[in-house]
């Protein structure tokens, strides 16, 4: 038996397989950053991170502006190669592979959810998602079952009677929620979401977490959510914080 002290997991595999997302001392370092005063030189983003989620949990980042939270999940997305260290996806280690499989895992296995839901101004809600099928290559019947796909997810997140609205016709936390169904096409087995509630009001912001930990049960992703607001951080499984590219605190470990 191992029991947790701080809020994080254990640093090892579970039994019932491999971590959903896992981050062996990683470290991003920027060629071109910029220093407080001003000038440029090598910027360690992120300093020897460890991190790990199981499928079904939802975790918090916090931490000031600049601590390297936006770094942590370009990593874990596989949008960023990390320095050095390792990550792996649903046991597939990310970093060593050719761009090609790269672009695959991505787009097949993590969903993205940005503060701007940069969705397409000219599509409906339903054609943002039906997108994504025909990107990953489904024409004919698949596309077809996409559809009906698409407009199970947005009745999911509350949307079912907007699916032929465009962006400019939904309010900002409708737009965020189009933005978490696209996420859920395919079969994400991690969802990395980066201050996904910051233009929205109290109430908005906390609709959208509260369906955040509905979906990460719901498709048993692993979750990691970067958030300002202490409140939300406090409905998510666990809360971590970062700063000058660092977790804070180390994990803790106590067998039992
Ligand atoms: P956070 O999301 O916590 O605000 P970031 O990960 O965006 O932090 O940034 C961490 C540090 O890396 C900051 O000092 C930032 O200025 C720097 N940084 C972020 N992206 C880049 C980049 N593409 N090139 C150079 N420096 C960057
Ligand atoms: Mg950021």
């Amino acid at each position: 038996m191992t029991s947790i002290h701080t809020s994080f997991a254990p640093m090892t595999q579970v039994p019932g397989g491999p971590m959903a997302l896992q981050l062996d001392s990683v470290t991003l370092t920027y060629p071109d950053g910029v220093d407080q005063d001003g000038t440029t030189r090598a910027l360690k983003a992120l300093d020897s991170v460890s991190f790990c989620a199981e499928a079904g949990t939802i975790t918090g980042l916090v931490g000031p502006s600049g601590s390297g939270k936006s770094s942590l999940l370009a990593v874990a997305a596989g949008l960023s190669r990390p320095t050095s260290g390792s990550v792996h996806i649903a046991g597939r280690e990310l970093t060593g592979l050719p761009e090609r499989e790269l672009a695959a895992l991505r787009r097949d296995r993590i969903g993205t959810i940005f503060q701007q839901p940069n969705l397409l101004p000219s599509l409906t809600a339903l054609e943002q998602l039906v997108l994504t099928a025909h990107l990953r290559g489904s024409r004919g019947k698949r596309l077809k079952a996409a559809a009906t796909r698409s407009a199970e997810l947005l009745d999911l997140v509350g949307l079912g009677s907007e699916g032929n609205r465009r962006p400019h016709q939904l309010s900002g936390g409708q737009r965020q929620r189009v933005n978490i169904a696209r996420a859920l096409m395919g079969d994400p087995a991690v969802l990395l979401v980066d201050e996904p509630t910051s233009a929205l009001d109290h109430e908005r912001a906390l609709s959208i977490m509260e369906l955040l930990l509905a979906t990460t049960r719901d498709f048993h992703t692993a979750t990691l959510v970067v958030t300002h607001d202490a409140e939300l951080a406090a409905l998510t499984d666990r809360s971590i914080s970062m700063r000058d590219g660092r977790l804070e605190p180390e994990p803790v470990i106590t067998p039992s």
